[in-house]
């Protein structure tokens, strides 16, 4: 008997446990989700995400309704019990065969292992990459440190040796009578996310309007327009990657379907949005061969004994959106208010905490997680570990972003720092991302004062990286 186990690959598209399940499927065969809130909230996962999550299991139980599957769902709260439930139902039958993709940090992978000790037969494939975890290797036979000879590497193996996409499973040809929905054996209130994501479309919408779209208006244009945070330049597909609910390799189908031979143009334009994936996958290859970074370690050991100096009203006015610079407050307010925030803004106030702050960038990657609906542990270790020059292939640690200049070159006409600072509305643009000098002769306008000096912070991180 197959017992198939969905966990972060909340998805029936392009799905390979799912495909095994169906390929050996035997009536009598299950389907699971177990929930774990208890985990969840330790590992800092957002409620907007957690929303996100509900909502897609119960699509995928409409969705393996078609296909003649019925999705039990469970409440067991965190990972040791659900080791224990999954010995139990191990224990309930003979030859209980468990399948499962596997999950990346280091928590699951432990989790995974103590099962098979346990004796329990899980046979677990991968969901969550386009190019297999330890199939891109130096000459050496190890993961390679820089982003550079990854990615043409990683080229060179799409290239040479493919990548296996399964697309959507038939219907089935016999019909089966089961239910819509799931069968709960879960408390509702557990499912509920008090921040509603309803704003982001589920994935069966995202796949038949949103990236067609993307495709069609936005994919050759996102070198031009990926870093306006005003426009809606990029995809906005990471919340459905990080849950699993889109598949990495059916984007990359996508992509060589528009442009056949990307794969060595990559000076072109058109190659700038692939180049995101293979970040992505960068990422998340790194994970799997430093669990460390699971570990709340810098990737650079050379940095492993800083001791970042903490000041509990910095970290307040950063995290509320209150340091006087307009760029991070508005990005910061976009966070808050949205579960979103936009790349470049993501890398600005990343540097405005851990350089012009001298804050410990595992603050802000908490701080991140708890409010991101795309929060990921791969990208987000990576970013931050990037943005504190601690990590691979790290931003070099004398780059400090100023605030003032970035915004003043991305976001020029101050649009977007005014969708979230209205306060700023009668700012003329020229002042409207340092407006302090202009406040002198307003008086009627409101905002924070600057909580440091450009100038004397940038000094100070380079005094101290140093
Ligand atoms: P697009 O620009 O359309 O890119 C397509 C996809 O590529 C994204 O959906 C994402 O999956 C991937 N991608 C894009 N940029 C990166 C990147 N720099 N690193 C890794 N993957 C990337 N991304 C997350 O998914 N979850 C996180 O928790 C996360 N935290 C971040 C923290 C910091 C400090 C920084 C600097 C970046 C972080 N990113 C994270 C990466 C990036 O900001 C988001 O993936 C991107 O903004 C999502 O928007 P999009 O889907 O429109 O991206």
């Amino acid at each position: 008997m197959q017992i198939l186990w969905f966990r972060n690959d909340l998805r029936v598209h392009d799905n390979p446990a799912l495909h095994h399940f169906l390929m050996h499927y035997q009536s009598g065969d299950r389907a699971i989700y177990l929930l774990t809130p208890a985990q969840w909230h330790q590992h800092h996962w957002s409620r907007i995400k957690i929303d996100l999550i509900k909502r897609h299991v119960a699509l995928v139980s409409k969705q393996l309704n078609e296909l003649g599957v019925q999705l039990e769902v469970y409440h067991v709260d965190d990972f040791e019990q659900q080791v224990e439930f999954i010995i139990n139902e191990n224990e309930q039958g003979s030859a209980i065969h468990f399948i499962a993709n596997e999950e990346l940090e280091v928590n699951e992978r432990q989790r995974d292992e103590k099962l098979k000790s346990k004796g329990v037969t899980l046979t677990l494939f991968e969901a969550d990459v386009i190019v297999s975890k330890g199939k891109v290797l130096n000459q050496a036979g190890e993961m390679f440190k820089v982003f550079t000879p990854f990615k043409r590497a990683w080229l060179r193996h799409v290239k040479n040796d493919g990548v296996e996409y399964l697309g959507k499973p038939g219907k089935r040809t016999t019909a089966i009578e089961i239910n819509d929905e799931p069968v709960n054996h879960a408390n509702n209130d557990v499912l509920q996310g008090d921040n509603s994501s309803s704003q982001w479309p589920l994935i069966d919408e995202v796949e038949a309007h949103t990236i067609p779209a993307f495709f069609a208006n936005k994919h050759d244009q996102y070198h031009e327009f990926r870093d306006i945070p005003s426009i809606k330049g990029t995809s906005g597909l990471s919340p459905y990657l990080a849950i699993g609910a889109l598949s990495p390799r059916y984007l990359l189908q996508l992509i060589l379907n528009k442009h056949p031979d990307l794969l060595t143009a990559h000076d072109s334009p058109a190659f700038s949005w692939l180049n995101e994936l293979i970040w992505r996958d960068f990422y998340r290859h790194l994970l799997h061969h430093f669990p460390k970074l699971c570990r709340h370690k810098m990737f650079n050991d050379k940095y492993a004994n800083i001791t970042w100096p903490y000041d509990k009203a910095k970290f307040d006015a950063w995290c509320l959106g209150q340091t006087g610079y307009p760029i991070v407050d508005a990005a910061m307010r976009q966070l808050n208010q949205t579960g979103w925030m936009h790349n470049r803004l993501r890398m600005v106030v990343a540097s405005f905490l851990t350089k012009h702050l001298l804050i410990d960038w595992r603050l802000g990657e908490q701080y991140f997680m708890s409010k991101l609906i795309d929060g990921d542990l791969a990208a987000n270790n990576g970013g931050w570990q990037w943005a504190a020059s601690t990590g691979c292939d790290a931003q070099p640690y004398f780059r400090i972003f100023n605030p003032i200049r970035q915004g003043e070159r991305f976001d020029p006409k101050g649009e977007f720092v005014r969708k979230y600072l209205p306060e700023l509305d009668k700012v003329p643009d020229k002042h409207v991302h340092f407006p302090h000098s202009y406040m002198k002769s307003h008086s009627d306008i409101a905002y924070w004062p600057a909580i440091v000096d450009h100038k004397a912070a940038r000094e100070q991180a380079l005094a101290f990286y140093r």
